[in-house]
């Protein structure tokens, strides 16, 4: 008898990681399958999606554009519902087994966190749930029985070569690093880069948050506080190198010496592949490597008085409790300010470094304050810059 298909709900569908979910998803030959899908405010996109997918669910998470948007060109067996808080309902239902985390920010957070209270398979690509609240949602996952496997590249690589020993013979593992479109600017003309320079990433196509954050290195400072958690690593168990090819995504050293790296070109497909369909694997839709041509794989080490952010990230990872969602939320906050032209390219790391080391720090917040301190940070890292 051919096995069922696997159950996935993509939330965020319409985003840069959801599109690649769904095409891995069109790929698969039947078995993976989209029950439930999501999306904010492309909904045009969201309402292509449930033609061609066929979803028992959608959600639209803003209600108000989905009240404005005439729906009759929904497949009639699809439901739809409105607003954030029906995420929760749709990734607990008992007929969904994998949930492909793709929201960006955290406005991923709590839809994540009622899919590992409910068990589920998570295929986490929304790094900021782990950076917020990494232990709790580590401990939940533990009490409800619920899988991470991760689908940010350099996690996902790590997943795959922790696979060649035990845990107590891991010595440290190694994220790689891009550098990012402005690797090479001196730090001095950092001030004048525009938006569409900084967006300008050379091996990577992201989406926008998640693209700044590579020319900030803060996404790199995002991936320790990430790895710290999800791998349980102590922060001197991770190091970063810059690797400007984007095809070595990670490695793990073992206590002999032994390196272990995964390999392939840039392109989120197979990390999401692997997450959705793991220990499985098949041919599928990413790119692949060709030995044929020449290629060269370059490794330096990171700049540390260039790169503040990766500072901050060793700090945030260090100190634990509320310092990763303060300084997620900060980032948060700067980014869209950036990207809505109200503050300069440089002045994004120094203002979560303030808003970081001013917040009262607390070394077992609840969710509850964390979601609150989210709120705060976001919103003070902008007096920081203005003041
Ligand atoms: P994106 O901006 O392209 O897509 C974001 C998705 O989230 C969209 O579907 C959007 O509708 C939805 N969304 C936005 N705001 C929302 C809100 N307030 N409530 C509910 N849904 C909302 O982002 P992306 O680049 O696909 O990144 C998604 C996540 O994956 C991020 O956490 C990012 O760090 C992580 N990630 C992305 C990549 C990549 O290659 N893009 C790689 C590694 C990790
Ligand atoms: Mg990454």
């Amino acid at each position: 008898m051919p096995k069922a298909a696997v159950n996935v709900v993509v939330l965020g569908s319409t985003g840069s990681i959801g599109q690649s979910g769904m095409s891995v998803i069109e790929s698969s030959q039947g078995r993976l399958r989209a029950i439930g899908l999501s999306a904010h405010s492309n909904l045009d996109l969201l309402a292509r999606q449930a033609r061609e997918f066929e979803p028992r669910w959608i959600v639209a998470t803003d209600a108000a554009a989905a009240s404005e948007r005439n729906w009759s060109d929904l497949p009639a067996a699809c439901q739809r519902s409105e607003g954030p808080e029906a995420l929760a309902e749709l990734v607990s239902r008992p007929e969904v087994d994998v949930v492909l985390a793709a929201i960006v920010g955290s406005a991923g957070l709590s839809s994540t966190w009622a899919a590992v209270a409910a068990g589920k398979r998570i295929a986490l690509a929304n790094k900021e749930t782990l950076v917020m609240a990494g232990p709790l949602v580590m401990e939940l996952a533990r009490q409800s029985g619920a899988t991470i496997i991760p689908v940010d590249s350099e996690h996902s690589a790590v997943f795959q070569a922790l696979q060649s020993g035990r845990r107590d013979q891991v010595r440290r593992v190694v994220l790689t690093a891009s550098g990012g479109p402005l690797r090479d600017r001196p730090l001095s003309e950092l001030q004048h880069v525009t938006v569409e320079e900084a967006l300008a990433h050379p091996t990577w196509n992201m989406g926008r948050k998640i693209t700044i954050d590579s020319a900030t290195m803060m996404n790199k400072a995002l991936e320790i506080v990430e790895a710290r958690w999800l791998f349980d690593l102590q922060p001197e168990q991770i190091a970063v190198v810059i690797h400007p090819q984007s095809i070595v995504h990670s490695m793990v050293e073992f206590v002999d010496g032994s390196v272990i790296a995964q390999l392939s070109p840039p392109d989120m497909k197979l990390p999401i592949q692997i997450a959705l369909e793991w220990p499985e694997r098949h041919p599928g839709p990413a790119r692949q490597l060709d030995f044929s041509e020449p290629l060269c794989l370059e490794f330096e080490p990171p700049d540390m008085g260039r790169f503040d952010a990766l500072q901050l990230g060793l700090e945030a990872a260090r100190a634990g409790g509320t310092a990763g969602a303060v300084l997620n939320a900060a980032n948060e906050g700067a980014v869209a300010g950036f990207l809505g032209g109200r503050i300069g390219f440089d002045e994004i790391v120094p203002a979560c470094r303030a808003v970081l080391e001013h917040h009262h720090f607390s070394p077992r917040p609840t969710l509850a304050e964390l979601i609150e301190l989210d709120r705060w940070a976001r919103e003070e890292v902008m007096r920081w810059v203005c003041a």
